[in-house]
């Protein structure tokens, strides 16, 4: 059997590090879009996590359609009988779609996962592949709910989230890592990312950012996203004094500040994952989220940045959180091997 697992984006890099090596037993390659492309966005991450693309179609890209077309040459020479795809990516969709064009069995790992807000562009996205998929993975019990009131056909299965197991292991390495180094941060801190488009690409959006920042208490720590940092510096928005930014980090340094800060603020999926699995409360900058595992846990609160009462209040709130619970499951590339191997390798 031949086995295809397609990846664009930097999360998706992250993500998928432990199981690469396991489905490299098998007939097994990697195909790299190239939708994130810049070294701080790629390179880094390949080169960290020691992972290597086999095919890399450096497409540059976040276009639906010309992924499609570049994806489905490649999977035409390699005549995969299954096609891996994560999330929620146009890359993801793209080789969907062109998986399901040879004829290929496609599985979908984060199955299940739900913004409930059809204007959130992924949205779309993910209910595609959940409708294409033939094998469902979903990452907590709470996606394996959704899909049980979809009209899903594909098979389902709850495995839990790969992050788990990356964040897990490589957090300790972290930890190890920049244990001696003086790296220059305050004792307390909160780390920010921002990166969606909602927030990123609206100066209104962005000026609100800055005003609530300005407001809070601690020193904040924002490894900075290329879109942001253009629309920054496009709309004219400085950060304040107690924000210090720094280019976008690489995965072991960024859980070095995700494990030594006092709460985040995000509006990234993976990060608010990150949070609850290193038990670090979380402030979601959006209106709605699609870990609300997370949320119900109260790990994890919505704030989106047009709200105009005070986020330094909700940081207040939130850092004393006791976060005991992890909803995304634990040693999850194993139980994701073994759906491969027992249902999947079966079936095709
Ligand atoms: N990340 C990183 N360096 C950074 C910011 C984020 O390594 O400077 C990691 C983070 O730990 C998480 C992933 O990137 O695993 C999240 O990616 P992103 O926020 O771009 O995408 P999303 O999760 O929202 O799809």
């Amino acid at each position: 059997m031949k086995l295809v697992t397609v990846a664009g984006t930097r999360p998706e890099i992250i993500k998928l590090a432990d199981l690469i090596p396991m489905l490299n037993k098998y007939n097994h390659s990697v195909l790299y879009t190239g939708q994130h492309y810049s070294p701080n966005m790629k390179d880094i991450f390949f080169d960290e996590l020691n992972l290597k693309p086999d095919y890399d179609l450096k497409c540059n890209t976040s276009e639906i359609e010309p992924l499609r077309i570049e994806i489905l040459k490649t999977l035409r020479v390699i005549d995969p009988s299954c096609v891996i795809v994560y999330g929620d990516t146009s890359s993801s969709l793209a080789a969907a779609l062109a998986a399901k064009e040879i004829g290929s069995k496609l599985i979908h790992i984060e199955a299940g996962v739900r913004d409930f807000d059809m204007a959130v562009p992924e949205e779309g996205i993910r209910i595609q592949i959940d409708s294409m998929a033939d094998y469902l993975l979903c990452p907590s019990a709470f996606c394996q709910t959704v899909l049980s009131y979809e009209n899903t056909v594909g098979k389902i299965f709850l495995t839990g989230n790969l992050i788990v197991d990356v964040c897990m292991r490589l957090c300790e390495i972290a930890t190890k890592q920049f244990h001696d180094r003086s790296i220059d941060l305050p004792n307390e801190y909160l780390l920010l990312t921002i990166h969606r488009p909602e927030n990123s690409d609206d100066p209104v959006k962005l000026e609100m950012l800055r005003k609530h920042l300005e407001k809070i208490k601690y020193k904040v720590i924002f490894p900075i996203h290329p879109r942001t940092k253009n629309n920054l510096e496009k709309y004219n928005i400085k950060l304040p004094s107690n924000v210090t930014s720094l280019e976008p980090t690489s995965y072991l340094q960024f859980l070095y500040l995700l494990k030594n800060c006092k709460l985040v603020l995000t509006d990234s999926g993976g990060v608010q994952e990150e949070a609850v699995v290193l038990r670090k409360p979380c402030i979601t900058l959006r209106h709605t989220s699609a870990r609300w595992e997370t949320i119900l846990l109260k790990a994890n609160i919505l704030f989106p940045l047009d709200r105009t009462d005070s986020l330094s209040d909700v940081v207040e709130s939130m850092i004393p959180a006791k976060i005991n619970r992890n909803p995304y499951g634990k040693n999850v590339a194993k139980a994701t091997m073994k759906i491969i191997e027992k249902t999947v390798i079966n079936d095709v």
